[in-house]
């Protein structure tokens, strides 16, 4: 299909003026060629897909999610983040064999895209990255992705998990060379060491190191919970910013999912070398980790994206409902102005994009740019009657309004229907492959 035209939906563009527009979507080849008003199909080779009483917008995009994860739903529920990782996670990702990784990973990408997450930012697991990849490839979902680096000696990490810093990096080498722009450039990997205490101070510098020479993104865990950063300062004798800045792991190419406790100064050097922030709500709601501060480091200048994190601590991957937590969550610090509807709507398309490195090519309907668009029901009778698109999409839509999808311009998802994957099959072989693994 060289042409597909969203047709006859309320447009919002997520460009710097904000625009709310009527009329038409089409994409070409992959990428937008025209927004707002009607359009004229250029040939006879094209398609339509009716919008009428839709919101059409960016896909979103979620700078911090674990794919592999999604087995583990519902196992890990009512623990702190140290004890989630050694007594459910760890063991769990352990036990993943091939076939697991790409079940966990196939349902993840549907749950992603028929919920109208486009792009993702991904840590994998320690081995089987090549499943992750390939369900994404196979899906039609945008996805930058690392295998989870663990070279660190700590005991509570499973043997299966431990690898030495030369495996780490030369399987992290082989998977660029395997995948690093990949499906026309939606594939694309960033290194994923896991998070400080699980990586040994070589490993960390290396990375640092070698993202800087390769132009590759570094995506990390940071600051998530107290005794976490009490055991990182007890183990380099500083606090965690401070500690990946000092071994090169900060920059405007760098992502660290949550940061919900910072110090000033790690504040600051947040803000002056340029490094994203993922914002995982639900997550450190559910850790009980804490409440980011980030009204505070959006006010700073720092880039903010959001996440899901993974299913067995949110317990799902709905991009809406992060968007709808983040906009309520900060307003009884900081007053009901906070977040309001349009920024965070755009936290959660081009603020994806941005910490993901993806901003010249998606996150915002603009022409030129690839063709990641989706088209939200706003007449259901929990968002009707929608006054404002901004307040539908925020605070009232969920992930089961989404009804088309499109990624790279190629419909993966038609009137709430998954065009790549078969559902039902996926979700029979997770459940059981999660039983197997769980026994
Ligand atoms: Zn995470």
């Amino acid at each position: 299909m060289a042409e597909v035209i969203f047709r006859g939906g309320t447009i919002l563009t997520i460009d710097p003026d904000a625009h709310v527009l009527d009329g038409d979507v089409a994409c070409r080849d992959g990428a937008i060629v025209h927004v707002g008003g009607a359009y004229t199909p250029a040939g006879r080779d094209y398609e339509i897909v009716d919008c009428d009483g839709c919101v059409v917008m960016p896909g979103l995009v979620q700078a911090h999610v674990h794919t592999c994860q999604t087995l583990a739903r519902g196992r890990a529920d009512d623990l702190e983040l140290l004890d989630w990782l050694r007594t459910i996670v760890w063991p769990y990702e352990a036990s993943l064999d091939a076939p697991a990784t790409a079940a966990a990973a196939r349902l993840a990408c549907a749950e992603l895209l028929l919920g109208g997450t486009t792009a993702v930012l991904d840590m994998g697991t320690v081995h089987h990255t090549d499943e992750l990849f390939a369900a994404a490839e196979a899906s039609g979902l945008r996805a930058t992705i690392g295998k989870a680096m663990m070279d660190h000696g700590d005991p509570a990490i499973p043997p299966g998990l431990r690898e030495t810093t030369a495996a780490s990096l030369a399987e992290s080498e082989r998977l660029i060379a395997r995948w690093h722009g990949a499906a026309e450039d939606r594939l694309r990997y960033a290194y994923a060491p896991r998070f400080a205490l699980s990586c040994t101070d070589e490993l960390m510098r290396e990375v640092g190191t070698r993202a800087r020479k390769a132009n590759l993104r570094v995506h990390t865990h940071s600051s998530e919970n107290q005794a976490e950063i009490a055991a990182v300062e007890q183990r380099f004798g500083k606090p965690n910013v401070l500690y990946l800045h000092d071994a090169g792991l900060t920059g405007d190419h760098v992502t660290l999912a949550h940061c919900v406790h910072l110090r000033a100064d790690e504040r600051e050097c947040l803000a002056h070398t340029g490094t994203h922030v993922a914002h995982c709500p639900s997550s450190n709601l559910k850790l009980a980790s804490g409440i980011a501060p980030i009204p505070e480091l959006i006010e700073q200048g720092i880039s903010v994206a959001l996440g899901a994190d993974g299913a067995p601590c949110n317990n799902n991957l709905d991009g809406f409902l992060e968007m709808r937590l983040a906009a309520i969550l900060h307003k009884h610090r900081h007053g009901p102005r906070t977040l309001p509807a349009p920024e965070v709507v755009k936290l959660a398309t081009l603020g994806g994009a941005t910490a993901v490195g993806l901003a010249d090519r998606v996150g915002s309907l603009e022409v030129g740019k690839r063709a990641d668009v989706i088209a939200v029901d706003i007449s259901g009778p929990h968002v009707a009657p929608t006054s404002s698109p901004w307040s539908a999409i925020a605070y009232a839509v969920r992930a089961t309004d989404v009804r088309h999808v499109a990624v790279d311009g190629a419909l993966v998802v038609r009137d709430r229907k998954l065009l790549t994957l078969d559902v039902a099959k996926v979700v029979n072989e997770a459940q059981a492959a999660a039983r197997r693994l769980f026994r």
